[in-house]
Protein backbone atom coordinates (compact mmCIF):
# COMPACT_ATOMS: atom_id res chain seq x y z
CA UNK A 1 0.00 0.00 0.00
CA UNK A 2 1.50 2.97 -0.98
CA UNK A 3 1.57 6.23 1.67
CA UNK A 4 -0.68 8.93 2.17
CA UNK A 5 1.24 12.11 2.62
CA UNK A 6 -0.73 15.05 3.80
CA UNK A 7 0.62 18.26 2.08
CA UNK A 8 -0.32 22.32 2.24
CA UNK A 9 1.17 23.16 -1.50
CA UNK A 10 2.62 20.63 -3.49
CA UNK A 11 5.04 22.04 -5.74
CA UNK A 12 5.60 19.44 -9.02
CA UNK A 13 8.92 19.99 -11.32
CA UNK A 14 12.06 21.29 -9.44
CA UNK A 15 12.97 22.83 -12.92
CA UNK A 16 13.84 26.90 -12.49
CA UNK A 17 9.79 27.59 -12.31
CA UNK A 18 9.00 24.94 -9.28
CA UNK A 19 12.11 26.08 -7.63
CA UNK A 20 11.48 29.54 -7.51
CA UNK A 21 7.45 28.92 -6.61
CA UNK A 22 8.82 26.91 -3.90
CA UNK A 23 10.72 29.55 -2.68
CA UNK A 24 8.84 32.56 -2.70
CA UNK A 25 6.17 29.95 -0.76
CA UNK A 26 8.53 28.84 2.26
CA UNK A 27 9.78 32.49 2.11
CA UNK A 28 6.38 33.40 3.31
CA UNK A 29 5.76 30.74 5.71
CA UNK A 30 3.97 27.95 3.28
CA UNK A 31 5.09 24.59 3.79
CA UNK A 32 5.51 23.49 0.22
CA UNK A 33 7.04 20.00 -0.92
CA UNK A 34 8.28 19.78 -4.58
CA UNK A 35 8.36 16.52 -6.48
CA UNK A 36 10.57 15.47 -9.35
CA UNK A 37 10.97 12.52 -11.54
CA UNK A 38 14.57 12.65 -12.44
CA UNK A 39 17.30 12.07 -9.61
CA UNK A 40 18.64 15.84 -9.39
CA UNK A 41 17.76 19.10 -10.33
CA UNK A 42 18.46 20.84 -14.10
CA UNK A 43 18.20 17.44 -16.13
CA UNK A 44 16.62 19.23 -19.01
CA UNK A 45 19.47 21.49 -19.34
CA UNK A 46 22.22 18.83 -18.61
CA UNK A 47 20.36 16.73 -21.80
CA UNK A 48 21.31 19.95 -23.83
CA UNK A 49 23.86 20.40 -26.22
CA UNK A 50 27.15 20.97 -24.33
CA UNK A 51 27.79 24.15 -26.36
CA UNK A 52 24.08 26.08 -25.55
CA UNK A 53 24.07 29.32 -24.16
CA UNK A 54 21.51 31.29 -22.91
CA UNK A 55 19.81 33.46 -25.28
CA UNK A 56 18.53 36.10 -22.75
CA UNK A 57 21.08 38.50 -21.69
CA UNK A 58 22.64 37.48 -17.74
CA UNK A 59 20.51 40.22 -16.03
CA UNK A 60 17.29 38.38 -16.74
CA UNK A 61 19.14 34.80 -15.63
CA UNK A 62 18.89 35.88 -12.16
CA UNK A 63 16.38 33.68 -10.01
CA UNK A 64 14.45 35.25 -7.26
CA UNK A 65 16.77 36.27 -4.83
CA UNK A 66 19.76 34.86 -6.37
CA UNK A 67 21.46 36.67 -9.52
CA UNK A 68 23.30 35.42 -12.62
CA UNK A 69 27.02 33.73 -11.92
CA UNK A 70 28.87 36.63 -13.75
CA UNK A 71 31.53 34.24 -15.03
CA UNK A 72 30.30 33.57 -18.78
CA UNK A 73 29.95 37.09 -19.48
CA UNK A 74 26.51 38.00 -20.64
CA UNK A 75 25.42 34.29 -22.09
CA UNK A 76 25.16 31.80 -19.39
CA UNK A 77 27.07 28.45 -20.84
CA UNK A 78 24.68 25.25 -20.17
CA UNK A 79 26.91 23.67 -17.23
CA UNK A 80 26.62 27.30 -15.39
CA UNK A 81 22.73 27.12 -15.64
CA UNK A 82 23.20 23.95 -14.38
CA UNK A 83 25.35 25.06 -11.04
CA UNK A 84 23.15 28.30 -10.62
CA UNK A 85 20.32 26.15 -10.36
CA UNK A 86 21.98 23.56 -8.02
CA UNK A 87 23.13 26.28 -5.36
CA UNK A 88 19.67 27.24 -6.12
CA UNK A 89 17.75 24.05 -5.19
CA UNK A 90 20.31 23.33 -2.21
CA UNK A 91 19.50 26.82 -0.60
CA UNK A 92 15.72 25.98 -0.66
CA UNK A 93 13.83 25.98 2.46
CA UNK A 94 11.49 23.23 1.71
CA UNK A 95 12.07 19.39 0.55
CA UNK A 96 12.48 17.88 -2.59
CA UNK A 97 11.13 14.13 -3.44
CA UNK A 98 13.25 13.38 -6.28
CA UNK A 99 13.02 10.06 -8.11
CA UNK A 100 9.16 10.86 -7.92
CA UNK A 101 7.31 11.22 -10.92
CA UNK A 102 3.42 12.42 -10.82
CA UNK A 103 1.09 10.13 -12.94
CA UNK A 104 -2.81 11.24 -11.91
CA UNK A 105 -4.17 14.37 -10.74
CA UNK A 106 -7.20 14.25 -8.86
CA UNK A 107 -9.21 17.17 -7.34
CA UNK A 108 -10.77 15.94 -4.14
CA UNK A 109 -13.35 17.08 -1.18
CA UNK A 110 -10.90 19.38 0.07
CA UNK A 111 -8.16 19.84 -2.76
CA UNK A 112 -5.94 17.88 -5.75
CA UNK A 113 -4.88 13.97 -4.61
CA UNK A 114 -1.63 13.43 -7.14
CA UNK A 115 -0.44 9.87 -7.20
CA UNK A 116 2.97 9.70 -8.28
CA UNK A 117 5.58 6.62 -8.36
CA UNK A 118 6.25 6.22 -4.91
CA UNK A 119 2.75 7.28 -3.37
CA UNK A 120 -0.23 9.48 -2.86
CA UNK A 121 -0.22 12.88 -2.00
CA UNK A 122 -3.00 15.12 -1.15
CA UNK A 123 -2.72 19.13 -0.93
CA UNK A 124 -4.95 22.18 -1.25
CA UNK A 125 -2.53 23.65 -3.44
CA UNK A 126 -0.91 22.37 -6.19
CA UNK A 127 1.58 24.10 -8.26
CA UNK A 128 1.89 22.43 -11.99
CA UNK A 129 5.52 22.80 -13.04
CA UNK A 130 6.63 20.42 -14.99
CA UNK A 131 7.82 22.80 -18.38
CA UNK A 132 6.78 23.50 -21.64
CA UNK A 133 9.57 21.46 -23.06
CA UNK A 134 8.52 17.66 -21.48
CA UNK A 135 8.40 15.65 -24.96
CA UNK A 136 10.24 16.10 -27.80
CA UNK A 137 7.83 16.23 -31.18
CA UNK A 138 8.70 14.69 -34.49
CA UNK A 139 5.71 14.75 -37.17
CA UNK A 140 4.91 11.15 -38.17
CA UNK A 141 6.29 11.66 -41.75
CA UNK A 142 5.16 9.33 -44.46
CA UNK A 143 7.97 6.43 -44.63
CA UNK A 144 9.75 7.91 -41.72
CA UNK A 145 10.55 3.74 -40.71
CA UNK A 146 11.96 3.50 -44.23
CA UNK A 147 14.78 6.14 -43.43
CA UNK A 148 17.88 5.22 -43.48
CA UNK A 149 19.79 8.25 -42.24
CA UNK A 150 19.91 9.37 -38.65
CA UNK A 151 16.71 11.07 -37.58
CA UNK A 152 16.98 12.88 -34.27
CA UNK A 153 15.02 15.74 -32.46
CA UNK A 154 17.31 19.08 -32.07
CA UNK A 155 16.88 18.33 -27.89
CA UNK A 156 19.64 15.20 -28.74
CA UNK A 157 21.38 17.78 -30.77
CA UNK A 158 24.83 16.64 -28.85
CA UNK A 159 28.06 18.03 -30.24
CA UNK A 160 27.49 19.23 -33.52
CA UNK A 161 31.46 19.13 -34.99
CA UNK A 162 30.08 15.05 -35.15
CA UNK A 163 27.81 16.40 -38.11
CA UNK A 164 30.97 17.43 -40.09
CA UNK A 165 31.30 16.26 -43.60
CA UNK A 166 27.09 14.96 -43.93
CA UNK A 167 24.50 15.98 -45.49
CA UNK A 168 22.27 17.72 -43.02
CA UNK A 169 18.53 18.52 -43.34
CA UNK A 170 16.99 20.84 -39.66
CA UNK A 171 13.21 21.19 -40.27
CA UNK A 172 12.10 24.20 -38.56
CA UNK A 173 13.78 27.44 -38.08
CA UNK A 174 12.78 29.09 -34.88
CA UNK A 175 14.61 28.98 -31.30
CA UNK A 176 15.88 25.67 -31.14
CA UNK A 177 16.30 25.30 -34.95
CA UNK A 178 18.13 28.65 -35.52
CA UNK A 179 20.53 27.73 -32.67
CA UNK A 180 21.21 24.23 -33.73
CA UNK A 181 21.73 26.56 -36.98
CA UNK A 182 24.60 28.79 -35.54
CA UNK A 183 26.40 25.99 -34.27
CA UNK A 184 26.20 24.04 -37.64
CA UNK A 185 27.81 27.50 -39.36
CA UNK A 186 30.39 27.72 -37.09
CA UNK A 187 31.36 23.83 -38.55
CA UNK A 188 31.80 21.61 -41.63
CA UNK A 189 29.03 19.74 -42.66
CA UNK A 190 28.96 18.79 -45.81
CA UNK A 191 25.70 20.47 -46.86
CA UNK A 192 22.94 22.01 -44.84
CA UNK A 193 19.25 22.41 -45.91
CA UNK A 194 16.67 24.21 -44.03
CA UNK A 195 12.93 23.01 -44.36
CA UNK A 196 10.44 25.84 -43.26
CA UNK A 197 6.54 25.61 -42.74
CA UNK A 198 6.55 29.85 -41.47
CA UNK A 199 9.90 31.52 -41.48
CA UNK A 200 10.57 32.73 -37.73
CA UNK A 201 10.64 36.43 -36.24
CA UNK A 202 14.42 36.19 -36.20
CA UNK A 203 16.81 39.16 -34.77
CA UNK A 204 20.72 39.14 -34.73
CA UNK A 205 22.16 38.45 -31.58
CA UNK A 206 23.66 41.86 -31.17
CA UNK A 207 23.55 45.38 -32.53
CA UNK A 208 26.86 47.38 -33.03
CA UNK A 209 27.75 45.21 -30.59
CA UNK A 210 25.29 45.44 -28.51
CA UNK A 211 23.14 42.63 -27.07
CA UNK A 212 19.46 43.14 -28.03
CA UNK A 213 18.34 41.64 -25.60
CA UNK A 214 19.51 43.86 -22.95
CA UNK A 215 16.67 45.76 -24.01
CA UNK A 216 13.69 43.42 -23.40
CA UNK A 217 12.09 45.15 -20.93
CA UNK A 218 11.91 48.08 -22.91
CA UNK A 219 9.91 45.91 -25.44
CA UNK A 220 8.03 44.57 -22.81
CA UNK A 221 6.29 48.21 -22.01
CA UNK A 222 5.61 48.98 -25.53
CA UNK A 223 2.03 47.63 -26.88
CA UNK A 224 2.22 45.23 -29.69
CA UNK A 225 1.38 47.33 -32.47
CA UNK A 226 4.69 49.12 -32.04
CA UNK A 227 7.38 46.11 -31.51
CA UNK A 228 5.50 44.10 -33.98
CA UNK A 229 7.19 46.56 -37.04
CA UNK A 230 9.78 47.49 -34.99
CA UNK A 231 11.28 43.91 -34.77
CA UNK A 232 10.31 43.43 -38.80
CA UNK A 233 12.38 46.31 -39.29
CA UNK A 234 15.49 45.79 -37.75
CA UNK A 235 15.51 42.14 -39.18
CA UNK A 236 15.26 44.10 -42.39
CA UNK A 237 17.75 46.84 -41.84
CA UNK A 238 20.22 44.54 -40.03
CA UNK A 239 19.87 41.31 -41.44
CA UNK A 240 18.75 42.34 -45.32
CA UNK A 241 15.78 41.10 -47.32
CA UNK A 242 15.81 36.95 -46.06
CA UNK A 243 13.20 36.29 -49.07
CA UNK A 244 15.56 36.60 -51.49
CA UNK A 245 17.16 33.88 -50.07
CA UNK A 246 13.87 31.88 -49.66
CA UNK A 247 13.37 32.44 -45.84
CA UNK A 248 9.68 33.85 -45.77
CA UNK A 249 8.52 34.85 -42.34
CA UNK A 250 5.43 34.42 -40.51
CA UNK A 251 2.36 37.05 -41.46
CA UNK A 252 1.93 37.75 -37.96
CA UNK A 253 4.73 39.71 -36.10
CA UNK A 254 7.02 38.58 -33.67
CA UNK A 255 5.61 39.87 -30.53
CA UNK A 256 2.50 39.02 -31.29
CA UNK A 257 3.90 35.58 -31.78
CA UNK A 258 5.78 35.08 -28.47
CA UNK A 259 2.72 36.78 -26.44
CA UNK A 260 -0.60 35.40 -28.02
CA UNK A 261 0.86 32.02 -29.56
CA UNK A 262 3.93 31.32 -26.84
CA UNK A 263 6.35 31.21 -29.78
CA UNK A 264 10.11 32.69 -29.10
CA UNK A 265 11.88 34.32 -31.55
CA UNK A 266 15.11 33.05 -33.11
CA UNK A 267 18.55 34.88 -32.43
CA UNK A 268 20.58 34.73 -35.61
CA UNK A 269 24.33 34.00 -34.35
CA UNK A 270 25.87 32.57 -37.76
CA UNK A 271 22.68 31.36 -39.68
CA UNK A 272 21.86 33.79 -41.76
CA UNK A 273 25.75 34.73 -42.86
CA UNK A 274 25.71 31.21 -43.62
CA UNK A 275 22.44 31.19 -45.71
CA UNK A 276 23.21 34.37 -46.96
CA UNK A 277 27.00 32.77 -48.57
CA UNK A 278 25.00 29.89 -49.97
CA UNK A 279 26.33 27.53 -47.14
CA UNK A 280 22.86 26.51 -46.39
CA UNK A 281 20.08 26.39 -48.37
CA UNK A 282 15.98 26.80 -47.80
CA UNK A 283 14.17 23.96 -49.12
CA UNK A 284 10.12 23.08 -49.39
CA UNK A 285 8.45 20.89 -46.44
CA UNK A 286 8.97 17.06 -46.47
CA UNK A 287 6.20 15.32 -48.00
CA UNK A 288 8.01 11.60 -47.07
CA UNK A 289 10.88 9.96 -46.65
CA UNK A 290 12.06 7.16 -48.54
CA UNK A 291 15.36 4.95 -48.07
CA UNK A 292 18.27 7.82 -48.00
CA UNK A 293 16.62 10.33 -49.84
CA UNK A 294 14.03 13.13 -48.48
CA UNK A 295 11.26 13.53 -51.04
CA UNK A 296 9.60 17.55 -50.91
CA UNK A 297 6.39 18.61 -51.59
CA UNK A 298 7.48 20.33 -54.70
CA UNK A 299 8.17 16.73 -56.30
CA UNK A 300 12.26 17.42 -55.98
CA UNK A 301 14.19 15.11 -53.79
CA UNK A 302 17.51 15.58 -51.54
CA UNK A 303 20.16 12.32 -50.27
CA UNK A 304 20.26 13.60 -47.06
CA UNK A 305 22.29 11.50 -44.04
CA UNK A 306 20.93 13.21 -40.86
CA UNK A 307 17.33 14.89 -40.54
CA UNK A 308 17.70 17.07 -37.27
CA UNK A 309 13.86 17.96 -36.21
CA UNK A 310 13.80 21.36 -34.36
CA UNK A 311 9.83 20.90 -34.59
CA UNK A 312 8.56 21.69 -30.68
CA UNK A 313 7.65 20.05 -27.86
CA UNK A 314 4.93 18.96 -26.36
CA UNK A 315 3.97 19.51 -22.75
CA UNK A 316 2.55 16.36 -21.40
CA UNK A 317 0.03 18.00 -19.23
CA UNK A 318 -3.11 15.88 -21.45
CA UNK A 319 -2.69 12.81 -19.57
CA UNK A 320 -2.40 14.56 -16.21
CA UNK A 321 -4.71 17.69 -16.71
CA UNK A 322 -6.81 16.72 -19.66
CA UNK A 323 -9.30 16.03 -18.08
CA UNK A 324 -9.88 19.29 -15.98
CA UNK A 325 -10.41 21.33 -19.14
CA UNK A 326 -7.61 23.44 -18.09
CA UNK A 327 -5.64 22.80 -21.27
CA UNK A 328 -5.90 24.98 -24.43
CA UNK A 329 -5.78 23.05 -27.91
CA UNK A 330 -1.68 22.61 -27.68
CA UNK A 331 -2.22 20.93 -24.85
CA UNK A 332 -0.14 24.22 -22.53
CA UNK A 333 -2.42 25.86 -19.63
CA UNK A 334 -4.74 28.55 -20.10
CA UNK A 335 -3.89 30.34 -16.95
CA UNK A 336 0.04 29.58 -17.71
CA UNK A 337 2.05 32.07 -15.55
CA UNK A 338 0.16 31.95 -12.14
CA UNK A 339 -3.22 33.54 -12.55
CA UNK A 340 -5.78 32.36 -10.16
CA UNK A 341 -8.45 29.91 -12.05
CA UNK A 342 -11.95 30.38 -10.21
CA UNK A 343 -12.95 27.24 -11.70
CA UNK A 344 -10.39 25.35 -10.15
CA UNK A 345 -9.66 26.71 -7.09
CA UNK A 346 -5.89 25.67 -5.40
CA UNK A 347 -4.42 24.72 -9.20
CA UNK A 348 -1.83 26.87 -10.10
CA UNK A 349 0.46 26.68 -13.26
CA UNK A 350 4.59 28.03 -13.76
CA UNK A 351 6.86 27.89 -16.95
CA UNK A 352 4.25 27.81 -19.73
CA UNK A 353 4.46 31.11 -21.10
CA UNK A 354 7.17 32.78 -22.59
CA UNK A 355 7.93 36.44 -22.24
CA UNK A 356 10.33 39.18 -23.73
CA UNK A 357 12.63 38.75 -20.90
CA UNK A 358 12.83 35.04 -20.77
CA UNK A 359 11.86 32.19 -18.32
CA UNK A 360 14.17 33.04 -15.15
CA UNK A 361 12.45 36.06 -14.93
CA UNK A 362 8.90 34.79 -15.81
CA UNK A 363 9.71 32.59 -12.88
CA UNK A 364 10.08 35.31 -10.31
CA UNK A 365 6.38 36.73 -11.48
CA UNK A 366 4.76 33.72 -11.64
CA UNK A 367 5.97 32.62 -8.28
CA UNK A 368 4.88 35.84 -6.79
CA UNK A 369 1.76 36.03 -7.66
CA UNK A 370 1.43 32.28 -6.71
CA UNK A 371 2.90 32.67 -3.51
CA UNK A 372 0.41 35.72 -2.62
CA UNK A 373 -2.25 33.65 -4.34
CA UNK A 374 -1.55 31.14 -2.23
CA UNK A 375 -1.39 33.43 1.13
CA UNK A 376 -4.91 34.73 0.49
CA UNK A 377 -6.13 31.46 0.30
CA UNK A 378 -4.61 30.12 3.77
CA UNK A 379 -5.80 33.52 5.52
CA UNK A 380 -9.22 32.59 4.44
CA UNK A 381 -9.90 29.40 5.00
CA UNK A 382 -8.03 30.02 8.14
CA UNK A 383 -10.49 32.85 8.98
CA UNK A 384 -13.18 30.77 8.47
CA UNK A 385 -12.14 27.98 10.29
CA UNK A 386 -11.91 30.87 13.40
CA UNK A 387 -15.24 31.52 12.55
CA UNK A 388 -16.82 28.12 12.14
CA UNK A 389 -14.66 27.68 15.54
CA UNK A 390 -16.10 30.62 17.72
CA UNK A 391 -19.66 29.78 16.12
CA UNK A 392 -19.54 26.37 17.41
CA UNK A 393 -18.05 27.24 20.90
CA UNK A 394 -21.03 29.76 21.06
CA UNK A 395 -23.48 27.13 19.59
CA UNK A 396 -22.02 25.01 22.13
CA UNK A 397 -22.44 27.44 25.17
CA UNK A 398 -25.27 28.87 24.34
CA UNK A 399 -27.14 25.31 24.37
CA UNK A 400 -25.57 24.62 27.47
CA UNK A 401 -27.09 27.50 28.89
CA UNK A 402 -30.33 26.64 27.26
CA UNK A 403 -30.29 23.40 29.42
CA UNK A 404 -29.28 24.96 32.63
CA UNK A 405 -30.49 28.88 32.59
CA UNK A 406 -29.83 30.89 35.60
CA UNK A 407 -31.76 33.97 36.89
CA UNK A 408 -28.76 36.04 35.60
CA UNK A 409 -28.92 34.72 32.25
CA UNK A 410 -32.72 35.16 31.44
CA UNK A 411 -32.27 38.46 32.67
CA UNK A 412 -29.67 39.65 30.18
CA UNK A 413 -30.28 40.49 26.98
CA UNK A 414 -27.25 39.60 25.21
CA UNK A 415 -27.77 36.07 26.75
CA UNK A 416 -30.68 36.05 24.98
CA UNK A 417 -30.38 37.22 21.55
CA UNK A 418 -27.13 34.41 21.50
CA UNK A 419 -29.61 31.53 22.64
CA UNK A 420 -32.05 32.40 20.23
CA UNK A 421 -29.30 33.10 17.38
CA UNK A 422 -26.11 32.25 17.30
CA UNK A 423 -25.16 34.35 14.39
CA UNK A 424 -26.67 37.36 15.61
CA UNK A 425 -23.80 39.79 17.49
CA UNK A 426 -22.14 40.12 13.81
CA UNK A 427 -18.67 40.03 14.21
CA UNK A 428 -16.57 37.12 16.25
CA UNK A 429 -15.10 39.59 18.25
CA UNK A 430 -18.91 41.33 19.24
CA UNK A 431 -19.59 37.41 19.91
CA UNK A 432 -16.95 36.98 22.29
CA UNK A 433 -17.50 40.47 23.95
CA UNK A 434 -21.32 39.29 24.52
CA UNK A 435 -19.98 35.55 25.56
CA UNK A 436 -17.63 37.41 28.92
CA UNK A 437 -20.98 39.48 29.56
CA UNK A 438 -22.61 36.19 30.00
CA UNK A 439 -19.54 34.64 31.55
CA UNK A 440 -19.81 37.84 34.16
C1 LIG B 1 17.47 24.24 -26.32
C2 LIG B 1 16.74 25.17 -25.39
C3 LIG B 1 17.31 26.38 -25.06
C4 LIG B 1 16.65 27.25 -24.20
N1 LIG B 1 17.22 28.45 -23.91
C5 LIG B 1 16.57 29.30 -23.11
C6 LIG B 1 17.12 30.58 -22.80
O1 LIG B 1 18.15 30.94 -23.30
N2 LIG B 1 16.44 31.38 -21.96
C7 LIG B 1 15.25 31.01 -21.40
O2 LIG B 1 14.68 31.79 -20.65
N3 LIG B 1 14.70 29.82 -21.68
C8 LIG B 1 15.33 28.97 -22.52
N4 LIG B 1 14.78 27.78 -22.81
C9 LIG B 1 13.48 27.44 -22.23
C10 LIG B 1 13.72 26.93 -20.82
O3 LIG B 1 14.59 25.86 -20.80
C11 LIG B 1 12.52 26.37 -20.18
O4 LIG B 1 11.34 26.85 -20.63
C12 LIG B 1 12.72 26.55 -18.70
O5 LIG B 1 13.73 25.65 -18.30
C13 LIG B 1 11.52 26.35 -17.96
O6 LIG B 1 11.85 25.82 -16.72
P1 LIG B 1 10.77 24.98 -16.00
O7 LIG B 1 11.17 24.85 -14.60
O8 LIG B 1 9.42 25.56 -16.27
O9 LIG B 1 10.78 23.59 -16.76
P2 LIG B 1 11.92 22.50 -16.84
O10 LIG B 1 13.26 23.08 -16.79
O11 LIG B 1 11.56 21.66 -18.02
O12 LIG B 1 11.72 21.67 -15.50
C14 LIG B 1 10.57 20.85 -15.30
C15 LIG B 1 10.91 19.82 -14.25
O13 LIG B 1 9.73 19.07 -13.98
C16 LIG B 1 10.07 17.69 -13.91
N5 LIG B 1 8.88 16.93 -14.27
C17 LIG B 1 8.28 16.86 -15.48
N6 LIG B 1 7.19 16.08 -15.42
C18 LIG B 1 7.10 15.63 -14.13
C19 LIG B 1 6.18 14.78 -13.45
N7 LIG B 1 5.13 14.23 -14.07
N8 LIG B 1 6.38 14.53 -12.14
C20 LIG B 1 7.44 15.12 -11.48
N9 LIG B 1 8.34 15.92 -12.10
C21 LIG B 1 8.17 16.18 -13.41
C22 LIG B 1 11.19 17.54 -14.91
O14 LIG B 1 11.97 16.39 -14.64
C23 LIG B 1 11.96 18.83 -14.72
O15 LIG B 1 12.97 18.74 -13.76
C24 LIG B 1 15.40 26.89 -23.66
C25 LIG B 1 14.83 25.66 -23.99
C26 LIG B 1 15.48 24.81 -24.86
C27 LIG B 1 14.83 23.51 -25.22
Amino acid sequence: MSPIHAERVLAIGAGLSGLATARALSGRGLAVTVLEAKDRVAEPWRARHPALRLNIHRKFAGLPGQPAPRADGIYLKRDTVVRHLERYAAQLDAPIHFGTEVTEIVRVADGWQVTATTGVYRAAHIVIATGRESLPHIPDWPGRKTFEGELLHVGDLGDVSRFDGKRVLVVGAGNSGTDALNHLAAHRPKAVMVSVRNGPAIVPRSIFGYPIHGLARLFAALPVKVTDPAFKLTERLLLGDLRRHGLTSHPEGGSTRLLRDGVTFAIDDGFVAALKSGRFRIVPQIERLDGSRVVLNDGTSREVDVIIAATGYRTRLEPLLGHLGVLDENGRPIHAMGERDPDNPGLWFTGFKPIFTGFFDASGIAAKRIASGIEVDVAEASARRDNGGARARLVGRSSMRMRRPTAKDRRSPVARRITTNPHAGGSPARASKSRTEWMD
